[in-house]
């Protein structure tokens, strides 16, 4: 599943539609693609994984790609939409395609404050309230590794940066959130943050160094991270446990991350 970083990218490449009338159609059928057709899109924000792109049209289109979903871009437009594209927005010279999102839906005024509501900080806002994300995890009853999984703890983060953020911080996934400290977390947001920004950067989640002569975006993509799917810690050796947590396989190194 894409990770807060890739939603905050593709918003900034989305951001080409501000200012612009779209002609809105879902060649699928299944979203009600005239309700703003013909508005003018006036802003697009990233908030987590999720997508809102405001329109004049007084609604807000909420977006969640899920496990597959994608948006893809043409220009120049050659020709019509597949028919499985849930959204079309064109511009006269451009077109951006949604296909397979977990979620496409108009909503409301009170529906997107509802929704904003539901969502911890975002690392990779401005207004992010580090203190509140704070509070919001030690508060959780279960592992840190289980509330850096839940969006309404910390928006955006997905099983890679839990794995990887956890791994630099030395927290073992199992610790319970509770026992966090206040200056540990702080350590923590800060270094979350920078790891989210270099993957809006990169487009990727690189957290190993470049290699020698080379830059950070030449390391595969197998090879690009410190515990998270890897056999054995990049910083030690030592071959990295794996456990589920919130269903999803967590992974650490036992030496760098002591229970
Ligand atoms: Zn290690």
């Amino acid at each position: 599943m894409p990770e807060g970083h890739s939603l905050h990218r593709l918003a900034g490449q989305l951001a080409e539609l501000v200012g612009h009338d779209v002609a809105a159609t879902s060649p699928q059928g299944r979203f009600d693609a005239a309700a703003v057709d013909g508005s003018r899109v006036t802003d697009i924000q990233a908030y987590g994984k999720h997508l809102l792109l405001e329109t004049s049209a007084g609604l807000s289109l909420h977006v969640h790609l899920g496990m597959r979903g994608k948006w893809l871009r043409f220009s120049p437009v050659t020709g019509p939409a597949l028919k499985q594209v849930r959204l079309r927005l064109a511009t006269s010279d451009l077109a951006w395609d949604l296909i397979a999102p977990s979620t496409c839906e108009l909503l409301a005024a009170d529906g997107r404050r509802a929704l904003l509501a539901s969502l911890g900080p975002d690392p990779l806002r401005p207004e992010a309230d580090r203190d509140e994300a704070r509070r919001r995890l030690q508060a959780y009853r279960g592992s840190v590794g289980a509330a850096l999984m839940d969006q309404a703890v910390a928006a955006g983060v997905g099983n890679v940066f839990r794995a990887e953020i956890l791994h630099a911080l030395g927290i073992a996934p199992s610790r319970p959130a509770r026992e966090v400290g206040d200056e540990e977390f702080a350590a923590l947001w800060l270094r979350l943050q920078a790891m989210m920004t270099q993957g809006v950067e990169d487009g990727r989640i690189i957290t190993v160094d470049a290699p020698s002569g080379g830059t950070r975006t030449d390391v595969p993509e197998d090879q690009s991270r410190r515990v998270y799917k890897q056999s054995a810690c990049y910083d030690c050796g030592t071959p990295v446990v794996t456990t589920t947590l919130s269903g999803r396989t967590s992974y650490a190194c036992p030496r760098c991350q002591p229970a």
